[in-house]
């Protein structure tokens, strides 16, 4: 398979996007904050491209011819004055931090936007992946410095810097590219322009080795994916969100199309917010009758009440777990034991608070995924992001099924508790 770095980080942000943009090609009309970067990544190019490096004026006058042109596209997008302006002035503050900061020494540039293919070799496939690096520089004791630009607000620790993937693809990259120049030291930064800070690392021969392990793991994701739509806050500056799965029906419910249909669909999720809302008001009320009759058998020294719909008896449970070691000695010699071996979750979690970042990483990313389902997340409306799961709709059916008759209310109290 032949993918890019850009892809692949699409997938993971949202697999629906991957397959819109990269399986049926269809065009993504460019976002605001892609021309952004995209007018900035130009600008550093144009600054460190010529023989003499420009003045602040200079490269004020390329950034606004390429931000004209650029904001052409955005044509279709109606968006209004005031947000082009405000990312036309962030741009310019940044391009002039960067013209302060960097027009006293000039680095000896190797390459510009140099695009790179690392290949990776699995046991049973052979991949190739893609990338653009933004600048090379050599240094003077000829050791060489890859430096990638960033233009977002959020800053990563160093430690998110040593296990950065995108750095030691890069490393791969530089290394297949120039192969005479692979034992040089080779030092590998992010130059977050916004907070004019630069964050480098270095990777060995095991980051390198991980990354190639990570990165054939993800493409294998890719391949057996079924591309569902993930939705996040990012959905609001997709270019697909008009034909995506995830919003298609707001979008035909704001154009109403299909009255009929909408109309039916619309009763139905009135219903079942109707019957949600019934289970935890419901929900409610049994614990608290729990908590009557179980006050009530403490203060009277009885185990069983009785009422006119049926009795309730308190039972004491006993749960059981087994001694590990005993049931080791027990399986190991049968060759039984790892059989029953399994990494119990909860605890892994717990577990992993108390780990360095880079054993927790190691750890996450040993997730394969076991079982694949949908489930229903539901978000009632005016709430800013209360969402609760609907698992198990048996047991959804079962509470309609408590609602719908009186007379079996006092039931569950028996069955559940
Ligand atoms: S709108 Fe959201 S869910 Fe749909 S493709 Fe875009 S990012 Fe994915």
């Amino acid at each position: 398979m032949r993918i890019s770095y850009s892809a692949l980080e699409a997938f993971k942000k949202c697999p629906q996007k991957y397959k819109f943009k990269e399986l049926d090609k269809i065009k993504e009309p460019p976002s605001l904050s892609a021309v952004f970067g995209a007018a900035v990544h130009g600008a550093l190019q144009y600054f460190h491209s010529q023989k003499t490096l420009p003045s602040s004026k200079e490269l004020m006058d390329y950034f606004s011819i390429n931000w004209l042109e650029r904001k052409e596209k955005l044509k279709e997008r109606n968006l209004p004055d005031s947000e082009f302006n405000f990312m036309e002035n962030e741009a310019k503050n940044i391009l002039l931090d960067y013209h302060n900061d960097n027009s006293e020494e000039t680095p000896h540039i190797l390459s510009l936007e140099s695009k790179f293919e690392a290949s990776l070799k699995s046991s049973d496939d052979f991949h190739i992946l893609t990338g653009k690096i933004d600048r090379i520089d050599r240094q003077e004791d000829g050791s060489f410095e890859i430096v990638d630009y960033k233009t977002s607000k959020k800053m990563p620790s160093q430690s998110d810097i040593d296990d950065d993937l995108q750095l030691s693809l890069y490393h791969l990259g530089f290394s297949e590219k120039w192969p005479e120049f692979k034992t040089r030291p080779i030092k590998l930064s992010l130059y977050f322009l916004r907070h004019r800070e630069k964050i480098s690392t270095q990777k060995n021969e095991i980051h390198i080795n991980a990354t190639k392990e990570k990165l054939i793991k993800s493409i294998k994701e890719i391949q057996n994916s079924k591309f569902h739509p993930v939705a996040s806050p990012l959905c609001d500056f997709c270019g697909y969100k008009n034909i995506c799965p995830m919003w298609k029906h707001k979008i035909a419910i704001n154009n109403q199309q299909s009255a009929v249909s909408q109309k039916e669909i619309k009763q139905t999720i009135a219903e079942f917010f109707e019957l949600k809302e019934k289970i935890s008001q419901n929900e409610e009320r049994l614990d608290e009758l729990k908590a009557a009759i179980n006050a009530f058998c403490d203060n009277e020294g009885v185990e069983q009440v009785f009422g006119d719909f049926g009795s309730i008896m308190r039972q004491l449970q006993q749960r059981y777990e087994y001694e590990p070691h005993k049931i080791k000695e027990i399986l190991e010699p049968l060759g039984k034991w790892d059989e029953i071996m399994a990494v119990d979750s909860a605890k892994l979690k717990e577990l992993q608070k108390s780990l360095p970042p880079h054993i927790r990483n190691a750890i996450k990313d040993s997730k394969i995924p076991s079982s694949e389902f949908k489930k229903l997340i539901y978000k009632p409306r005016n709430t800013i992001f209360k969402t609760s799961v609907v698992t198990n709709t048996e047991m959804l059916d079962k509470k309609m099924a408590m609602l719908s008759n009186n007379t079996n209310k006092i039931k569950p109290l028996i069955n559940e508790y």
